[in-house]
């Protein structure tokens, strides 16, 4: 399987008639700010700047839609736990995540949760994966950033993440180094 079309939509910042329709399922994209998330869009669409960098101004407050194969919509939900703040529901942004995934009528076929594999899940990782598994969402966590783990590390690295976040499926990635690109795109697609 792979992805042969990848196009922006569009940017919300709320209700949208878009995302209404039944025939095209989404699959959302979630994680802190910096982990990553911009870069492994690009890498599975192999585009170089179809989604943004949060560090770069603009579309990164909002959910941005692609259209994956003319059949699936990839939301790019905002990074959370920019800049001070932690991931909290009441803030702004938190919000905007919180109202997607768990307040909103929209259906997620499933949702792809970036954390860094070098830094293992944060607290603010773990809460939302806990929310997730609460609502019974379809959760792929993703780590990112593997080629900056040693090799001498990487298995005591891989078991510490698996034990935190428990039995469910990691890729382990890396969007500069173009490892595990197949498998998330399999995972997206089937
Ligand atoms: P976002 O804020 O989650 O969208 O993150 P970005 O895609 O903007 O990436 C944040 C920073 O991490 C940038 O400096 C990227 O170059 C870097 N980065 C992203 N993916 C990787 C990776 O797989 N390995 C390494 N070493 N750096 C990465």
């Amino acid at each position: 399987m792979s992805i042969r079309t990848a196009k922006f939509i569009k940017s919300i910042v709320g209700s949208d008639e878009l995302l209404e329709s039944r025939e095209i399922h989404q699959v959302a994209f979630v994680g802190r700010s910096n982990v990553g998330k911009s870069s492994i869009i690009n890498s599975l669409t192999r585009q170089k700047n179809l989604a943004r960098s949060s560090s770069a101004p603009g579309r990164t407050r909002e959910i941005n839609v692609f259209l994956i194969n003319k059949d699936i919509y990839l939301i790019d939900l905002p990074g959370y736990g920019f800049a001070r703040g932690s991931w909290d529901a009441r803030e702004k942004l938190g919000k905007l995540i919180y109202w997607y995934l768990f307040e909103s009528e929209y259906q997620q076929k499933k949702v792809v949760l970036i954390i860094d594999a070098k830094v293992g899940p944060t607290d603010d990782d773990l809460k939302i994966i806990k929310m997730l598994d609460e609502q019974d969402k379809d959760v792929v966590v993703v780590a990112n950033k593997v080629d900056k783990i040693g090799k001498s590390e990487y298995q005591k690295q891989k078991q510490k993440i698996q034990g935190l976040i428990g039995e469910r499926k990691i890729i382990f990635y890396s969007a500069k180094m173009k490892i595990g690109v197949s498998e998330l795109v399999d995972e997206i697609l089937k």
